[in-house]
C-alpha cells in the first residue's frame, strides 16, 4: 500500500516525488536543458533564415522568447521546489497551465501559437532526457516508499529498481506469464498485471492498495479498508512459510520419481532455490544479467564470473543456462536513442515478439554469441552446466548453433584456456519446433518445453497484451496435443525433456503434465514447496488415464471441468504464488 507513482512510458512523462537533496539536481538539469534548447533554436533559426528568408525564421524568434518566458521555465522550477517533483513533469505542468491560457484566447492566430509552445516544451523535455538520470534513475531515488503504477514495466527496469522503496506494482500490460510478472514472483513483490486504463484511472499520488492474492487494486480506500489491508500485509509477512530444506526426492503416490528444478533470473536467487529444495537450475534466463543493456556490453570474463558462481553454488546439481533470449532492438536501441530526433517519437508500443530474437539473434551476431559460449564452456569446468538455445524453430539453427559452440571451444583451446563438457539442448517454444520434435531430438542433447511462448505462438495470443490475455489458454487442446507430441519425440530418441514454462507451477496443470508422462519440471523457486507436496499427492497412473481422456475433449471448458472433477476440490489449491 502506498501513494501511486504513475509512470506512463508511452507518453514518456513520469511524475516522480523526489528526495529533498535531489531538488538542486533537477533545477540544474532544467537550466542546462534551457540553455541547450536556446542554442539549438538559434542554430535552427539561422539555417531557416538562410534557406527561406526572415519570415519563417520569425517562428523561431517566437520560440526563443517562449523559452525565456517566466511562465514556462521559471514556473517549472517553482513547481520542482514547491511540489518536490522531477523537472520533466514540472515542465509538463507549466505547459498545461499555459496551454489553458492559449485555449481562452479569441484570436485564432494567437491561439495557434500553442503549437509552438508544445514544440518548445517538447524540446526542453527532450534535452532533459539526454541528461544522465532519466526516469529509471529517478525511480531509484524516491522520496518515500510507494506503489508503482505503470502502463508497461520492462523486466530490465524491474531488476534495477530499489525494492525497499517500492512496495508493489500494477501494470496495464501483461498476463501471468509476462516476464515482469515472473520476476515479481521471484522477488516476492506484490503485483497485479493486465489492468486496462490503469494509469488513466489512478491520479499520481493517490493512495492505492495492491492485492496480489486476489488481483485487486483499490484506489483511494476509506480509512477502515486501509487499516484492514495494513493488518493483512503485516500478517502475510509474519506468516511467510519458512524456507523448507530439501526433503528428499519428489515421488508420486505410485512411486514415479519427479525431478523439480528452479528457474532463476538473478544469481542471488540461487540461495532461495537451494532452500526450496531445487535439484538444479532448470532455466537461468541469462539475458537478465544485461539489465536491459545491449548484449555486446557483457564481456567474456564478466559473464564467466557470473556463470561460474551459479554453477559452483549449485554443485553438484546441474545448471541449465539459456543463451541470451534478446531481441535485436536491444542492440540497436542505444544507437537510435543517440540520434536526437528519435526522442521526439514515442517508443514502439511493444517490442516485436517474432523478430530477430533468441537463437536467431545469436546466429546473426556471431561475436556476441561466441563470447557467451566461451564464457559458458569455461564455467562448465567448475560443475555441471548445460547450454540451452532459446527460440529454436528449425534443425538448421540447431546445427549452426552447435557449430558455433564447437568453434568457441576451439578458440579456448587455441589460447590454452580450459573448456568443460556441456550438453547442448534447445527450448521447444515455437510451433515449428514442436511439430518437428522427432527431427530436432536427433540434433539436441535435451529439450525443455517453454510453454509460455509455445502457448502464445500456438494460439496467436501475445502474452503481454492484456486485451487478449483471456484467450491465453494452457488447456487448449492444441497446446496439450503439442506437448504430448514433443514428449514423444524426445522419448523415442532417448533425450531428457522437461517443462520450464509457467504451466509447470500451476497446481491444476502440474498433475496433468505428469499424466502426460512428463517427469522433469523447472519453476520459480517460490512454487517448489507446493509442487513437491502436490507430486506426493498425485498418482501418475491415475493422471495418465485422466490425460488420455482430456486429450479426447474438444474445448477448454470441457477439459477444465473434467480436470477439476478428476482432481477433486481438495487437490486444487485456489491461490497462486504471490501474483496473479
Ligand atoms: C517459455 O517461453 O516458456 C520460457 C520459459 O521462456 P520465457 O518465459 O523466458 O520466454
Ligand atoms: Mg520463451
Amino acid at each position: 500500500m502506498g501513494p501511486a507513482l504513475v509512470a506512463v512510458q508511452r507518453t514518456q512523462v513520469i511524475r516522480c516525488p523526489i528526495a529533498p537533496d535531489r531538488v538542486a539536481r533537477e533545477l540544474s538539469a532544467l537550466e542546462r536543458a534551457r540553455l541547450r534548447s536556446r542554442e539549438q533554436l538559434q542554430q535552427i533559426r539561422g539555417r531557416v533564415a538562410g534557406l527561406t528568408g526572415p519570415d519563417l525564421a520569425a517562428i523561431f524568434d517566437a520560440q526563443l522568447l517562449m523559452l525565456d518566458d517566466p511562465l514556462l521555465v521559471r514556473r517549472a522550477a517553482t513547481i520542482v521546489m514547491e511540489e518536490r517533483v522531477n523537472a520533466e513533469w514540472a515542465v509538463q505542468r507549466a505547459l498545461d497551465e499555459l496551454a489553458e491560457v492559449f485555449n481562452d484566447v479569441a484570436d485564432p492566430y494567437l491561439r495557434e501559437r500553442k503549437g509552438d509552445l508544445l514544440d518548445v516544451a517538447g524540446r526542453l523535455r527532450m534535452n532533459m532526457r539526454g541528461e544522465q538520470g532519466g526516469p529509471r534513475d529517478l525511480l531509484q531515488d524516491l522520496d518515500a516508499p510507494c506503489v508503482l503504477v505503470a502502463d508497461e514495466l520492462t523486466p530490465s527496469a524491474v531488476v534495477q529498481l530499489d525494492w525497499s522503496r517500492i512496495r508493489g506494482f500494477a501494470t496495464e500490460a501483461g498476463s501471468r506469464t509476462y516476464h515482469t510478472a515472473i520476476l515479481a514472483r521471484s522477488l516476492g513483490v506484490p503485483a497485479v498485471v493486465g489492468l486496462r486504463d490503469l494509469t488513466q484511472r489512478i491520479p499520481p499520488g493517490a493512495s492505492v492498495i495492491i492485492d496480489g492474492d486476489t488481483g485487486e487494486v483499490t484506489i483511494d480506500p476509506p480509512p477502515a479498508e486501509r487499516q484492514e489491508a495494513e493488518a493483512r500485509a503485516r500478517l502475510a509477512h509474519r506468516h511467510l512459510p519458512p524456507p523448507r530444506a530439501a526433503e528428499g526426492p519428489a515421488i508420486t503416490r505410485d512411486g514415479i520419481r519427479i525431478r523439480l528444478e528452479a528457474n532463476i533470473e538473478r544469481v542471488d536467487e540461487v540461495a532461495a532455490a537451494l532452500e526450496s529444495g531445487a535439484e538444479g537450475i532448470g532455466l537461468y534466463r541469462s539475458e537478465f544479467l544485461l539489465a536491459g543493456g545491449p548484449p555486446d556490453m557483457a564481456g567474456e570474463d564478466e559473464q564467466y564470473d557470473v556463470y561460474r558462481q551459479v554453477v559452483e553454488r549449485m554443485a553438484p546439481r546441474p545448471v541449465t543456462i539459456r543463451t541470451f533470449d534478446v531481441d535485436e532492438r536491444q542492440l540497436v536501441r542505444p544507437l537510435v536513442d543517440a540520434a536526437l530526433d528519435a526522442r521526439w517519437f514515442p517508443e514502439p508500443e511493444r517490442a516485436g515478439r517474432g523478430g530477430l530474437r533468441g537463437i536467431r539473434f545469436g546466429l546473426a551476431h556471431p561475436a556476441i554469441f561466441k563470447t557467451q559460449l566461451r564464457a559458458l564452456l569455461r564455467a562448465a569446468v567448475h560443475g555441471r552446466l548445460r547450454v540451452l538455445f532459446p527460440f529454436v524453430s528449425s534443425v538448421q539453427e540447431v546445427r549452426a548453433a552447435r557449430a558455433f559452440l564447437a568453434e568457441a571451444r576451439g578458440q579456448l583451446e587455441a589460447r590454452g584456456a580450459a573448456a568443460g563438457q556441456a550438453a547442448a539442448g534447445i527450448m521447444i517454444e515455437v510451433p515449428s519446433a514442436a511439430f518437428t520434435a522427432s527431427l530436432l531430438a536427433r540434433e539436441a542433447g535435451f529439450f525443455t518445453i517453454g510453454t509460455n511462448d509455445l502457448i502464445q505462438y500456438t494460439l496467436a495470443v501475445d502474452r503481454a497484451d492484456e486485451r487478449v490475455s483471456d484467450r491465453y489458454e494452457p488447456l487448449h487442446p492444441a497446446v496439450l496435443r503439442m506437448i504430448r507430441h514433443i514428449r514423444r519425440g524426445a522419448v523415442r530418441q532417448g533425450i531428457p525433456v522437461s517443462v520450464c514454462g509457467e504451466m509447470a507451477s500451476d497446481p491444476m496443470l502440474l498433475p496433468l503434465l505428469i499424466g502426460c508422462g512428463l517427469t522433469e519440471f523447472s519453476m520459480t523457486h517460490g512454487a517448489l514447496p507446493m509442487a513437491r507436496r502436490l507430486v506426493a499427492e498425485t498418482s501418475a497412473g491415475e493422471m495418465a488415464r485422466v490425460a488420455a481422456r482430456v486429450l479426447t475433449l474438444g474445448t477448454v471448458d470441457e477439459i477444465e471441468r473434467f480436470l477439476r472433477d478428476a482432481l477433486g476440490p481438495a487437490d486444487v489449491p485456489t491461490t497462486e504464488v504471490n501474483t496473479r
